[in-house]
């Protein structure tokens, strides 16, 4: 780091040397002034991002129940989202399929999509996980009850529905996918024993956009990048920048997280550098080849001094009573004032 603090600053005496040097016949020294300093952002202003409007859709699909595949909870919440979608004039579709998940079990897949002006030319992915984990694996008690999953799966799709109801009301002129993918969260239980192949366990999730991502139609209207949400409304959840997501979206993820300090979010939009993740972005990113960001709750957690999700991870404690509205207004106040700055 100091090496690079001295290169930069004998750069800098050097530049500005032969600037002033070579100047020296121009009309006048003002003109040539080069400010090195690097540009302030301007960002545009978005419309208001009303945080108990996206904390009642969470509250609406909690009130499902768990939403696993194959049972009439996930159907009957599916259906609500597609009724959502329809009425803020989303051009709605469905992605239905059947995917195997790590035991073997068939799995009916529903992948939901609602578009906002699609005729537009740039175009913008905003997605999360629906489904929830059939399964408190993380929990000390009633391990094989499935979760609420108020967090990790309704809390993202709900900041996306508060996100479709406010564009479609403000007329945003890009156009903007919205994706909930199903079957996230289905995958193999983590081994704590034995040897296991960690690439294809890690493959056991996420299945509904890994469909999705093998199966794009040629004539597809490839979105320029996305944004995935995931775990977005816990009380202080701190949002790294995520390996995969700084790969293969660099410039989307230093922008976001820009604007969400600028916006005063700054405890949620941390600089700190996690490691990758297997999550829906990492298979959008490497086999549909879209750029896309995670912005998800991953932290350094104080006992163990390594990255890891919230304590109501894949437990019983993922329900409502975590959900905080003011970390759900920062998520989505900033990804709306970043469709704004397109
Ligand atoms: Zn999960």
């Amino acid at each position: 780091m100091q090496q690079n603090l001295n290169f930069i600053t004998k750069t800098i005496i050097l530049f500005f040397g032969v600037t002033i040097f070579s100047c020296s016949n121009q009309n006048t020294e003002k003109d040539n002034v080069i400010n090195l300093k690097p540009k302030k952002e301007v960002w545009n202003a978005g419309p208001n991002f009303n945080v108990d409007s996206a904390y009642s859709f969470i509250e609406k699909q909690v009130l499902f129940g768990p939403r696993i595949p194959n049972t009439a909870k996930h159907t009957a919440c599916g259906d609500w989202l597609v009724k959502k979608l329809n009425s803020y004039q989303l051009k709605t579709s469905e992605q239905i399929g059947e995917v195997t998940a790590f035991n073997m079990s068939k799995l009916p897949l529903r992948n939901i999509s609602g578009i906002h002006n699609p005729n537009a030319n740039k175009k913008v992915l905003l997605c999360a996980h629906w489904d929830t984990r059939p399964f408190a694996d993380r929990d000390s008690v009633n391990k094989n009850k499935p979760i609420l999953g108020a967090n990790d799966g309704a809390s993202g799709v709900g900041v996306l529905l508060e996100i479709a109801r406010v564009i479609s009301k403000d007329s945003l002129d890009i156009c903007v996918e919205f994706i909930f993918f199903d079957v996230e969260d289905y995958g193999a239980p983590q081994q704590t024993n034995g040897f296991f192949d960690l690439q294809s366990m890690n493959d056991t999730w996420c299945l509904g956009s890994q469909y999705w991502s093998y199966n794009l139609k040629p004539d597809y209207k490839r979105p320029n990048f996305g944004i995935l949400l995931d775990m977005v409304g816990a009380e202080n959840a701190v949002f790294p920048k995520e390996e995969i997501s700084r790969r293969f979206a660099g410039f989307h993820l230093n922008k976001v997280w820009k604007l969400g300090e600028h916006l005063g979010y700054g405890k949620h939009f941390q600089k700190k550098i996690a490691p990758p993740l297997t999550d829906d972005h990492t298979y959008i990113n490497q086999i549909a080849k879209i750029p896309v960001i995670d912005i998800i709750h991953y932290d350094i957690r104080p006992y163990t001094g390594r990255f890891d999700f919230g304590h109501f991870h894949h437990t019983h404690a993922d329900n409502m009573e975590i959900i905080h509205k003011p970390t759900l207004k920062a998520v989505g106040q900033t990804v709306l004032n970043y469709l704004y700055n397109q």
